[in-house]
């Protein structure tokens, strides 16, 4: 079985921006936002981001309910936003990992460099921006 690991990761330059914005605009809190795209054999392309319809501002990551998503299967993965700067998933984001990629965007949000995908084991996964 092919993991993800060796998967070829896209990911469109405009969902590296609206990563990036939003985890300004909600600055010190957390940002979340779910990852569309398409996953086959040999890649997994994001190519659009959407705000999830349940968010509400007290909510981080650890405490969003994953559970009550829709069942979408163009969702493959969720973002969200470190304000403490950390580069890395904490214990509970593997624990609430969703769909097959986790972004983490760290403060302080200025380019792809503060932005690290990771797979369900908490490996770090090469990407390319398309
Ligand atoms: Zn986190």
């Amino acid at each position: 079985m092919i993991s993800d690991l060796d998967k070829v990761i896209l990911i469109e330059r405009a969902v590296i921006e609206s990563v990036l914005s939003y985890a300004q605009m909600l600055h010190p809190r957390e940002a979340i936002l779910l990852l569309k795209g398409k996953v086959d054999k040999q890649r997994i392309l994001v190519n659009d981001t959407w705000i999830p319809p349940l968010a509400t501002h007290g909510n981080t990551f650890s405490t969003f309910p994953l559970h009550m998503l829709p069942m979408d299967f163009s969702i493959i993965g969720v973002a969200h936003s470190h304000p403490s700067g950390a580069l890395r998933p904490s214990v509970t984001d593997l624990n609430k990992f969703y769909g097959r990629v986790m972004v983490i965007v760290a403060y302080p949000y200025r380019s792809e460099k503060n932005i690290a995908i990771f797979d369900r084991e908490g490996n770090r996964l090469k990407y390319e921006i398309v």
